[in-house]
């Protein structure tokens, strides 16, 4: 009898082949089922299939029950359906089917290929990332903190949107949204990564629903929070962004039992994300904890965490994080049970118009400093971190990255950072990387998901050809006939949303230089804004003669792209009155931007992630007159 896995990968190939008019005889299993003499090193992490097809008859083996659902993705994709965005009539069928013979084997480039939750979102959305994220090959889902109260939080309330209003929501709400996800997940085999921040509040009766949390902090809880200016308190900006005292006994016991507890409290959880608060030079500085350096306090607890895990028979892994004042790497404590253990690096601060190198160029990090991390734009210096840390970690190292957060939604054609995805990924060998977490929104399509597919499609094979990719996707979105024209829209539009001069990260350091003389590259962006706008005015008519389309993927496509071309003809003027000093103009048209938006959000949701937005908009803009200078934020 099938496995829950490949009953459903089953049930997929039937349905969509029946879809798209195909009659065919496939044979799904493992390996092993075929006497496929093939194997991975870690069938639980590693994913590879072999697809043999002749004249529609042939079989699916994988390595693993996930990778069988992943090969008949592919067969699907190899036999013209596109996987085109998550959500609604985001699958896109072939207009004449063919189904050419197979012979393939393939075993991706990366171990781990995660998609983490972010942004504001409806469970709904959740559930359409889980669906495609298995088409394109991905193999795990984050659910960050406890249960991504925040996340649901920001959407369900409405907050920013002046056209909607509240929905009921509570946290009972995503405590049950997470038992369907944990199905959903599980019925596609993909790895359940869970947590990441929250264990140094949760287990100390600080839970992330905000109902259950103190109002104020009990006193035996400021007497363990990090010490500043030699003062224990709560940090300013909140328990979430509260530092412990990690050298203190009780706070390392406290964290170490509370992980074996949520290990067996939830044993739908695959991979767990161990990490501390999310803030930056606010840690401990009693002379404990700045006896050595702070990563030296984590990996302490760290190996508490795995010698429970090892001596309570916890096989699975948990997932630290090189970030902020954990980038510098321990120097006198050492990880023990590393077979426990993969390592996330995470490079927050790092510039998305340049990509990574091919190879370490930094082998030392900046020197160390109590509290004293500062942010840089700059690719080497923050791989010179991962280089120093690799030297105590030689296992699996993780990106957790930020491509596809926030810069995307600046650069409208999507293909400038979708570029830097490519380069970055064919260099992860190079850097010993063997895996991206994808820190993202989630509603991120918009006007295409080239970001997302070419992500997928090169960390399954790093030799994949951006081009290529391109193409394809734009034919399954918007029909091959149009495909070409708009491949030049989009990179005009790129080209001219220019990301550099936009959030003006010419200086190497997050401290805009006020001095330098910008008034050449300022005249370049108003230029390319120029471009972009006849551009936006120019395409208007092409995308209207395609509204008679009865494709529902591509009658879809066509209407966000209209969309598109209005809201990026807004933004655009704005800067443009930024760019001329005229600061007021600009807050009113980039209003208007917002208010067009949100009026559209109902038909935007699945695909533009409109709060996120909005915010990002109003905060990485920073572009200024050259005469003026920068405007006040409003
Ligand atoms: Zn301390």
């Amino acid at each position: 009898m099938d496995s829950k896995v490949i009953a459903f990968a089953r049930e997929e190939l039937e349905r969509y082949l029946a879809k798209a008019g195909y009659r065919a005889q496939i044979e799904l299993g493992l390996f092993e089922d075929f006497g496929i003499d093939e194997k991975v090193e870690d069938p639980f992490f590693d994913d590879g299939y072999v697809i043999k097809i002749h004249n529609n008859q042939g079989y699916i083996a994988g390595a693993n029950e996930r990778s069988v659902l992943f090969g008949v993705y592919r067969l699907l994709e190899e036999w013209g359906i596109t996987w085109v965005r998550p959500g609604p009539n985001g699958d896109h069928f072939p207009e004449n089917p063919s189904s050419p013979d197979l012979d393939i084997n393939e075993k991706p480039s990366l171990r781990y290929r995660t998609m983490c939750i972010e942004g504001a979102i409806s469970f709904e959305n959740v559930l359409d990332m889980v669906d495609y994220i298995a088409k394109v090959g991905f193999n795990g889902y984050f659910v960050q903190f406890e249960n991504a109260f925040q996340f649901f939080n920001a959407w369900y309330t409405h907050k920013q949107n002046p056209y909607k209003e509240p929905e009921e929501f509570n946290y009972q709400m995503v405590d049950d949204f997470m038992l369907k996800l944990d199905e959903e997940i599980h019925k596609r085999g993909l790895l359940f990564h869970r947590v990441g921040h929250g264990w140094h509040s949760f287990p100390f009766g600080i839970p992330d629903d905000p109902n259950k949390r103190p109002k104020e902090a009990p006193d035996w809880y400021v007497d363990i929070c990090a010490e500043k200016d030699g003062k224990r308190e709560v940090d300013k900006n909140g328990f979430y962004f509260n530092q412990l005292c990690f050298t203190r006994p009780r706070v390392i016991e406290t964290i170490a039992d509370a992980v074996i507890k949520y290990f067996n409290e939830h044993p739908e959880v695959d991979v767990l994300h161990f990490w501390l608060a999310d803030a930056l030079n606010n840690t401990c500085e009693c002379d404990d904890c700045t006896k050595f350096r702070y990563a030296d306090a984590y990996v302490n607890i760290i190996n508490e965490v795995t010698d429970r895990m090892k001596a309570n028979g916890i096989t699975k892994k948990i997932i630290p994080i090189a970030f902020l004042n954990t980038l510098w790497p321990p120097i006198q404590e050492k990880l023990r049970n590393k077979e426990c253990l993969a390592m996330t690096w995470a490079p927050i601060t790092r510039t998305y118009v340049k990509s990574f190198p091919n190879g370490h160029q930094r082998l030392v990090a900046p020197e160390y400093k109590v509290n004293g991390y500062q942010k840089s734009y700059d690719i080497d210096e923050n791989l010179s971190y991962l280089y120093e840390w690799q030297k105590e970690f030689e296992g699996d190292w993780i990106d957790y990255d930020y491509h596809l957060m926030w810069d995307q939604v600046l650069e409208a054609g999507g293909e400038g950072i979708a570029k830097i995805i490519s380069e970055d990924l064919k260099n992860f060998k190079s850097l010993g990387l063997n895996g991206l977490t994808t820190c993202q929104l989630q509603r991120n399509a918009f006007p295409t998901s080239i970001g997302m597919t070419v992500m997928a499609k090169t960390m399954w094979n790093r030799d994949a050809d951006f081009d290529e990719i391109r193409e394809k996707l734009y034919f399954g979105t918007f029909g091959r006939g149009a495909a070409q024209p708009l491949m030049e829209y989009f990179s005009t539009l790129s080209e001219c949303f220019d990301l550099a001069l936009i959030k003006d990260e010419a200086s190497g350091h997050d401290v805009i230089d006020k001095d330098a003389d910008k008034s050449e590259d300022v005249a370049i962006l108003r230029a390319k804004m120029e471009t972009a706008l006849k551009a936006m005015e120019e395409i208007e008519p092409f995308i209207k003669a395609h509204f008679v389309n009865y494709d529902p993927c591509e009658h879809d496509s066509w209407r966000y792209l209209d969309l598109h071309r209005q809201i990026y003809t807004l933004l655009a003027k704005s800067i443009v009155a930024r760019i001329d000093g005229e600061y007021e103009k600009a807050n009113q048209l980039r209003d208007e931007c917002f208010d067009f938006v949100f009026k559209n959000e109902d038909f935007l949701q699945p695909v533009f992630d409109c709060f996120r937005f909005c915010g990002i908009a109003k905060g990485r803009i920073r572009v200024a007159n050259p005469e003026i200078g920068a405007p006040a934020l409003i």
